[in-house]
């Protein structure tokens, strides 16, 4: 039987699962324009100098180690009715099941001054090339926008490069989508130790220079002076620019393509339905350029995290395999590094919690090695349920060690409906290097709490 034509628009994570796992089982061709695909999590490493930048390019090898055709183009339209694509070097390629997997691209915020030549985002290759150019060459100063775990990492990363840095953000506690207030206060004061200027309830309202930013202006009548000479080059390459302003404010679904086709789309991406079928027979879309919907609540909630981009690209490469295979919505299990703070959460914080359900948290703290034991680091989660079902609807964990794993436990508990009741009986392992002593455990601890509050 012929192999089918699996035509996928992007080189993400997305489009790169789906070449993984379809292999030569059907003939896979993957557009995507820039040079290299990215690992975009490792970005503010390079610019820390922790990683040469080549390690966050991945290797083309990638995609045809997966039997499958990487097409170096951009898609400029769709023809859903004839099954073409066309691309801008002038090429009409034909499918038979199209994915599309076009990603995100960084909000800049229509603010006055947006438009200045020191203003940028933080995503592509170009992007991490330009600051790592601009550090190099004696940057002096640089304002993020967004206290959200990719404005925290790059305001790290440029801190350490000794730029003068400064966060801003409108909310009153860092990471607020990721952590609750009360999780996170000893890692910004340590993020403050660090030597960040920390601006928090800040918004920025304008931009001021005519050819670079001169000063940033916050709505609660402060400034920051960002370059004394407004008449420097507006190409962001100069060795003379001195001072950025890095928005890092959310992505929105890299789409314009689209915009004037039958395509379904809603504010935050293509509509899809849970096997990311779209509207269009044939047309299927997965990773951030999709819109989709908590696992919890059933409601749209944003999920731009390769965490949700690659199962989305497994269930559609199995489907297209013949299997029948669904994807349940977003749980989004998040994790990042504060000095020496290691931070998680999934599921819904108990601010948001509280929009939707009745909730009731329990804490737990502990070490993450035997007390006794050397090196033993302090860990501490939080867990909020719904006081109708008690069923786990998020939590949280800050320590001295890596938090990812744990933070899973938690997310699998959310994401299978497990209770308050089941979650006393989880049933852990202990070793002295390991966990705290066999005689308690960070999940059962904050689950009896909570246990004992709703009776
Ligand atoms: C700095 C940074 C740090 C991050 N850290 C984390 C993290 O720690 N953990 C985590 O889970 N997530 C993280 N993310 C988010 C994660 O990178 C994204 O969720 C993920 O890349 C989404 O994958 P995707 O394949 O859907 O889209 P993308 O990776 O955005 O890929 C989209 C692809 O589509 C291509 N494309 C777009 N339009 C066209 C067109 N017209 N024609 C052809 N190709 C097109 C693009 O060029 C690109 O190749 C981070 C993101 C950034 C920017």
């Amino acid at each position: 039987m012929k192999k089918q034509n699996i035509v996928v628009i992007g080189g993400g994570p997305a489009a790169i699962t789906i070449a993984k796992t379809i292999q030569d089982k059907m003939n896979v061709s993957i557009i995507r324009p820039e040079d290299h695909s990215m690992i975009y999590c490792a970005m503010p490493y390079a610019i820390e100098k922790l990683l040469p930048l080549e390690k966050t390019l991945k290797k083309d090898a990638i995609v045809s180690d997966a039997k499958a055709k990487l097409i170096r183009d951009k898609v400029v339209s769709v023809d859903f009715e004839n099954k073409t694509i066309k691309t801008e070097k002038d090429t009409t390629l034909t499918y038979d099941k199209l994915v599309i997997a076009t990603g995100a691209t960084p909000v800049l915020p229509p603010i006055k001054g947006h438009k200045l030549g020191n203003v940028m985002t933080f995503k592509t290759e170009d992007d991490l090339k330009r600051i790592i150019d601009l550090v190099d060459n004696g940057l002096q100063k640089a304002v993020v926008v967004g206290a959200g775990a990719i404005g925290i990492e790059l305001a790290q990363a440029l801190n350490e490069r000794k730029v003068e840095t400064h966060l801003v953000d409108m909310t009153d506690s860092i990471l607020p989508n990721m952590v609750d207030k009360d999780m996170v206060q000893n890692a910004q004061k340590a993020l403050i130790g660090s030597g960040i200027n920390l601006h928090l309830q800040s918004k920025v309202e304008e931009l001021k220079g005519s050819k670079v930013v001169k000063s940033v202006v916050l709505g609660n009548e402060k400034t920051i002076n960002l370059d004394s000479n407004d008449n420097r080059s507006t190409d962001l390459n100069a060795k003379n620019i001195t001072g950025i302003v890095v928005f890092a404010v959310g992505m929105r679904p890299t789409v314009e393509i689209f915009e004037d086709t039958e395509l379904e789309m809603a504010r935050d991406g293509i509509i899809v339905n849970e096997k990311m079928e779209t509207n269009i027979p044939d047309v299927y879309a997965v990773g951030d350029c999709c819109q989709f919907t908590s696992g919890i609540n059933g409601e749209v909630i944003s999920g731009k995290l390769a965490t949700n981009a690659v199962p989305m690209g497994r269930v559609v490469a199995f489907n297209l395999l013949g299997q029948n295979r669904k994807y349940t919505g977003f749980f989004n299990g998040t994790a990042t590094k504060i000095t020496d703070f290691f931070i998680s959460g999934s599921g819904f914080s108990e601010t948001y919690a509280k929009k939707y359900f009745d909730i009731e948290v329990g804490y737990a703290e502990f070490t993450t090695a035997f007390p006794i034991m050397p090196g033993a680091k302090k860990v501490r989660l939080k867990l909020i349920a719904d006081k109708k079902t008690h069923k786990i609807v998020g939590g949280q964990i800050i320590s001295g060690e890596p938090v990812a794993d744990k933070v899973d436990q938690i997310t699998m508990a959310i994401q299978f409906g497990i209770t308050v009741e089941q979650l006393t009986i989880f049933s852990y392992s202990s070793q002295p290097y390991q966990s705290f002593y066999p005689a308690h455990n960070l999940i059962v601890k904050a689950a009896e709490e909570i246990l004992k509050k709703l009776k």
